[in-house]
């Protein structure tokens, strides 16, 4: 099986009714991306840059940051790459903080924020660069970065990249036409967004995938998507694994999103499902979902209604 779907990996990214769709990977490790890339990944739509430092005992340097970035950000050449802010929240915590963390405690360190940012302008020349904000809840928050990302522009000599906000908090979701005022673009985070929307811990073992096919997480999805076209943004992407999955991903592309950021892993069989889905069968069965009870109805639905053969 895993030679049939590697097979299509220089086929054109397009659904079954021909409406181009984006296919990005997410990554941590310059091993990543050559993996992504060799599994026909456009480039890289979610660079999560926390996990490196899980160990550490105090916020990483700019030379930390750096050594981290310089081979990842060097194998993707040529490629955009979108490089996530230190993202430690939720699950992600390392030693020096103390939970709950989040975007608060980095935007409270300014100096934590100059390192990084310096970092990946820096050595991002040679990519097609964004910044990406984590665990956005209110457009304040982008300010701050925009202003160090400008200031280390200016001081490298390059053009300031575009700077972005992840959608993963229902606060960003509530304040969405606002936040899309204030950002170059947008992706969702579905893994925060569903555990937030159903109140699950991330670690708890019920926080499943497929629970974003909950007409609740489904409608804010939604919401999200039509703010962004409203605003003139450029396509968002979905970078959490409901990108991937076999249940989400029709229904993410009924709710029209139109680009997903995947783990390596599941590149080939992401490709493979988008090229057999039909848009229009798609909105149809969003529509539908989101006059459901629960997430096992619409997964029900979703069985009933879609067949991709593999
Ligand atoms: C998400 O929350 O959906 C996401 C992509 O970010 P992470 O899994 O790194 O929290
Ligand atoms: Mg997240």
């Amino acid at each position: 099986r895993r030679g049939r779907l590697a097979a299509e990996r220089g086929l054109p990214h397009v659904t079954a009714d021909d409406q181009p769709f984006g296919l990005y990977a997410n990554v941590s490790s310059d091993v990543e991306v050559r993996l992504a890339l060799d599994s026909g990944a456009i480039g890289s739509g979610l660079v999560r840059t926390e996990l490196q430092f899980m160990e550490a005992d105090r916020w990483p340097s700019e030379a930390d940051h750096r050594r981290v970035l310089a081979p990842l950000l060097a194998e993707a050449a040529g490629r955009p790459v979108t490089v996530r802010l230190l993202d430690f929240a939720n699950d992600k915590i390392p030693p020096f903080l103390t939970p709950p963390a989040g975007l608060p405690v980095l935007l409270a360190n300014p100096s934590a924020v100059t390192a990084q940012v310096r970092a990946i302008v820096d050595l991002g020349r040679d990519v097609g660069l964004r910044i990406m904000v984590p665990m956005v809840s209110s457009p304040d928050q982008l300010a701050p970065v925009r202003a160090a990302v400008e200031a280390a522009a200016v001081s490298f000599g390059v053009p300031a990249p575009p700077v972005g906000a992840m959608v993963e908090t229902i606060a960003a979701v509530r304040e969405i036409e606002a936040l899309c005022q204030v950002v170059d673009f947008v992706s969702i985070g579905s893994n925060d967004l569903t555990s937030e929307v159903l109140d699950l811990n991330r670690v708890d073992p019920r926080a499943r995938t497929e629970l974003a096919a909950h007409p609740r997480v489904l409608s804010l999805i939604g919401r999200v998507v039509e703010a962004a076209v409203a605003a003139g943004l450029p396509p968002l992407t979905v970078c959490g694994d409901a990108g991937s999955h076999p249940t989400t991903l029709p229904l993410l592309l009924g709710a029209g999103v139109r680009s997903v950021s995947v783990a390596v892993a599941r590149i080939d069989e992401t490709r493979w499902r988008l090229r057999r889905l039909d848009t229009e069968q798609c909105r149809a069965l969003f529509t539908h979902a989101l006059r459901l009870g629960g997430a096992g109805e619409v997964a029900e639905l979703v069985d009933e209604r879609i067949e991709v053969t593999m």
